[in-house]
């Protein structure tokens, strides 16, 4: 037989403009890129894996010992973070999309009895755990946390900080609030929101376990490093109880970056093979992190998103979402319908803009790591281009002076 090798593989540049992976910074490829070939049990890997521990601590705004990267996706991180949901644990979850979604799954997973796995191994529907379905395009309030946490006094609750799917901010005071007033440990997917919104988790005691990604926010590369991040009271539950899980056990994970027994030690111990790669990649995301400061960035992209946002109003879309990454819309009315057909051509083009994952079908731009007036005007332009072709009118006469005003005004002000 002879074998069939492929064409190398040749992947385009592409302007990622949608929900996440962002652009990644041109620091950060370099720093993977020229990383040396060492293994994870090298000095410089070990020392790296350290700072980026402590980077990390400043960029959560936090004193938690147990705050960390677990390597992956923001799922990985997500997944170490439920770890110590157990079977028969009683959980409130708050979805209000796609990715708030998956996360009530995976706590319906965890929290399943065998019973209850095996009744519907892959949507189980546990008695112990309350899913609260907020609609669509609207934020989980301070409100409907207290109500549910008053009813059902769970030992968890759950929520998206920012849910990605609908471009919903949700209320994590309101949350954290409720969960220390009826005594619930509060868990949060903050896969969007960690280094785009300017908060503080120590500013949350209620949350006791926040997890976020690498490729977002922090611009640095998909399956580097997750972050995540946990009080002492978590790990305390976890070390009682356990977890079924090895690999993203945050107690045994912690290891690896020097965090031994609840303290700092000088060099971490073996728990699974890390890149030297990743790692040099992770350090440099997070040090342009704490160079930009999270405060700027914040408002930076607000900033920005505003401009976004004004410029698509005026080609007459509708804005339902409220995130500063990101601008979900529907269409103007004649071109309802067509939105899958819209994100096709333009994607087509290497301009990555996505639809909504579920249902409504609506279209989402993101400007992760594009936090200047030439990238938006960009991805204005290409946008306005797209729904031409699609036959609608465009005032671009409109849209320009909606950018002018943004824009100007804001250099008038420098
Ligand atoms: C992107 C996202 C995820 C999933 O992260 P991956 O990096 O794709 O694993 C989960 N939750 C939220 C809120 C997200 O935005």
């Amino acid at each position: 037989m002879t074998a069939h090798i492929f064409p190398k593989l040749e992947i385009p540049q592409t302007i990622a403009a949608g929900p996440g992976p962002g652009n990644t910074d041109a620091r950060v490829l370099a720093a993977y890129a020229g990383a040396g070939l060492a293994d994870h049990m090298h000095g410089d890997v070990l020392r790296g894996m350290t700072e980026c521990k402590e980077m990390l601590r400043q960029v959560w705004g936090t004193d938690n010992t147990y705050t960390f990267g677990v390597a992956g996706t923001g799922w990985s991180g997500l997944d170490a973070m439920m770890a110590a949901v157990m079977p028969g644990d009683t959980v409130v979850a708050f979805a209000n999309g796609t990715f708030s979604g998956i996360d009530a799954l995976t706590l319906r997973i965890k929290a399943a009895t065998r019973e209850e796995l095996a009744a519907n191994s892959l949507d189980p529907q546990p008695a112990s755990v309350t899913v609260i379905e907020v609609p669509h395009g609207t934020s989980v309030t301070g409100e409907m946390v207290e109500k549910a946490l008053a009813e059902h006094k769970p030992k968890w609750a759950f929520m998206a900080h920012w849910e990605t799917g609908s471009g919903r901010v949700n209320d994590v005071q309101g949350f954290s609030d409720a969960c220390v007033k009826h005594g619930a440990m509060g868990l949060v997917d903050a896969v969007s929101s960690l280094g785009v919104g300017n908060f503080r988790i120590d500013d949350y005691p209620g949350v006791h376990a926040w997890a976020s990604c690498p490729q977002k926010g922090i611009c640095c590369l998909p399956v580097t490093y997750a972050p995540v991040s946990f009080t002492d009271a978590y790990i305390d539950t976890l070390r009682a109880n356990g977890a079924y899980t090895f690999v993203h056990n945050p107690i045994f994970e912690a290891r690896h970056w020097g965090i031994v027994d609840g303290k700092d030690v000088d060099k971490g111990t073996y728990h699974r093979t890390h890149s030297a790669y990743a790692v040099a990649a992770f350090h440099e995301a997070l040090r342009i992190t704490l160079e930009h400061t999270i405060p700027q960035r914040a408002e930076d992209y607000a900033f920005h998103e505003r401009a976004l946002r004004e410029a698509v109003t005026a080609m007459g879309c509708e804005v339902t979402s409220n995130m500063p990454s990101l601008v979900v819309l529907n269409l103007p009315g004649a071109l309802a319908g067509r939105e899958m057909e819209l994100v096709q051509n333009c994607r087509a083009q290497n301009f990555g803009i996505w639809p909504t994952l579920s249902a409504p079908v609506q279209v989402r731009i993101g400007i992760l790591n594009l936090l200047n007036m030439a990238a938006i005007h960009d991805i204005v332009n290409r946008f306005a281009d797209a729904m031409r072709d699609l036959g609608a009118e465009v005032d671009q006469a409109a849209v320009d002076a909606v950018l002018d005003a943004h824009y100007g005004a804001a250099m008038a002000a420098e």
